[in-house]
């Protein structure tokens, strides 16, 4: 992606590819998405995909796929065992990490779990950056515990501060000084840090870290699923890598690891996973869960077509134009955002633009649920499927209590290359007119709350008859209009 200049002085960012297949969208009604917010549960996670306009969920598998990938898709060699597709995977992976040894898997997860069965045990302690919900998840099923050492600029909503996912490296060395590798198998890196809005960490930080790892004897472990916003923001942030090439930055980053793993949902748009190491010895205490768990040490439950997708994939990773297709529309929404004073996380990271809906509706309280009363706002007034990040997405304590989150956020993806520039506007048009109207947005209730990720099956309602009013206000605005 480009950022080009027009006449009258104003820089857009410009898209660099052509859409050459696509899909019908709808818009339905305000009153049909009154009614299907309702039988949602008011929750964006229950709408059916064709009553939703524009899907912010995730980005997660959804990426556009290049005219090349799917070319790709058609040579595969669905062999069994000695594939060629195999060969083409484990190759471009070299190629681009320097790493001789991969092992794939179906997903980022999958991964994890190999990950967390080989090095974490009853008591093990694994600092990160931050976590992620599915690695957090297998390291604490195997007996371990996460230990958050984030930059402590990385969780102000709003700030100036360019690496937002650095790790605080004094904290990690008094943890490594007290626990030792004993407790410390591994420290966890997480690229584009994802829970607090896609957030780089900078490659001179992961060099404090490795040096730190590598004086007490501790493994480091990349997290690149969300490599490619990372290294966007380093070329841009970090006056050292300015002129450097994104194969070069990567490099860079890979030598200083000693095992990366990502989900190819993400790095790679396409399904699977992986994760590689120069360290023979690691890649053989990993082996045998691969094929105990996913498959075939060619195929790792991956299919071949997808294989050669993600091969493809890595490439366009390592392109410019393609990486900077996400954090460039985010940029251009935070901006517009904050010229019209909505709240947003700052600065703009990769995978979404982030509403703080804590600010946002400071009038309504944690306990009732406010990013995910803007969630279901923002499907009323435009058909937009955002996620609520916030306090629905925590669970409650041993007693029953709620534990509010850190941040209320409602993320809105953007995956890359789906969305044009003129949905984009669609989208910061109904979040400015439900900022100008947010006196109006009430909160929510549980009718119907799970014991355990109660933000993908919840069911809620709203407090009072807010909603009514809101698309009441919608129509005398905006007329017949959708
Ligand atoms: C999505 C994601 C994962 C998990 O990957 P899946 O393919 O969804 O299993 C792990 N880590 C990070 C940072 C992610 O964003």
């Amino acid at each position: 992606m480009t950022t080009i200049k027009f006449m009258n002085g104003e820089t857009l960012p410009l898209e660099m590819h052509k859409v050459r297949i696509v899909q019908k969208l709808q818009l339905p009604p305000v009153e049909d998405r009154l009614q299907r917010m309702a039988e949602a549960g008011n929750n964006t996670f229950l709408l059916n995909n064709r009553d939703v306009f524009l899907d912010m969920l995730t980005d997660s598998g959804v990426n556009a796929m290049s005219d090349l990938q799917l070319a790709a898709m058609m040579r595969a060699d669905d062999s069994y065992a000695g594939s060629e597709t195999f060969t083409r995977m484990a190759g471009k992976i070299e190629e681009i990490f320097g790493k001789e040894f991969f092992l794939p898997a179906h997903q980022g997860r999958a991964c994890e779990n190999i990950l967390a069965k080989t090095f974490v045990k009853p008591g093990s302690i694994i600092p990160m950056n931050f976590h992620f919900t599915t690695t957090k998840a297998h390291i604490v099923l195997n007996g371990g515990e996460v230990v958050e050492l984030l930059h402590p600029e990385g969780l102000q909503v709003e700030s100036t501060f360019p690496f937002k996912g650095n790790m605080d490296v004094e904290a990690l060395e008094a943890l490594l000084v007290e626990k030792g590798r004993e407790k410390i198998p591994f420290v966890r890196m997480e690229a584009g840090t994802n829970l607090i809005g896609g957030q780089p960490f900078s490659l001179e930080n992961l060099r404090l870290v490795k040096g730190l790892c590598v004086r007490h004897g501790v493994l480091l472990v990349l997290d690149a699923s969300l490599l490619t916003d990372n290294l966007h923001f380093i070329k841009e942030r970090e006056e050292e890598c300015r002129d450097w090439s994104i194969r070069r930055i990567t490099r860079e980053i890979s030598d200083l690891s000693d095992i990366i793993y990502f989900s190819a949902r993400k790095l790679g748009s396409a399904k699977g996973g992986a994760i590689c190491t120069h360290r023979e010895d690691l890649f053989r205490s990993m082996r045998e869960l691969v094929t105990l768990y996913e498959g075939f040490l060619t195929y790792g439950g991956m299919s071949v077509r997808e294989m050669e997708a993600i091969t493809v994939g890595l490439d366009d990773a390592m392109d410019e134009d393609f990486i900077g297709q996400g954090p460039q529309f985010i940029e251009f929404m935070v901006k517009e955002f904050q010229k019209s004073g909505v709240p947003v996380v700052t600065p703009a990271g990769g995978l979404g633009c982030h509403l703080n809906a804590r600010a946002f509706l400071d009038h309504v309280p944690q306990a009732e649920y406010p990013a995910g009363a803007l969630a279901a706002a923002l499907y009323l007034v435009g058909g937009i499927r955002g996620m609520e990040r916030g306090t629905l997405s925590e669970q409650r304590d041993a007693e029953g209590r709620e534990v509010f989150s850190s941040m209320e956020l409602l993320r809105l993806a953007i995956p890359r290359r789906v969305f044009t520039l003129s949905q984009v506007k669609f989208v910061i048009d109904r979040v400015q007119w439900l900022h100008a109207n947010r006196h109006l947005i009430g909160g929510l209730r549980f009718v119907e709350e799970p014991k355990t990720l109660r933000f993908f099956f919840g069911r809620l309602e709203p407090l009072g008859d807010w909603q009514e009013k809101l698309v009441e206000k919608f129509k005398a605005d905006f007329g017949d209009s959708l």
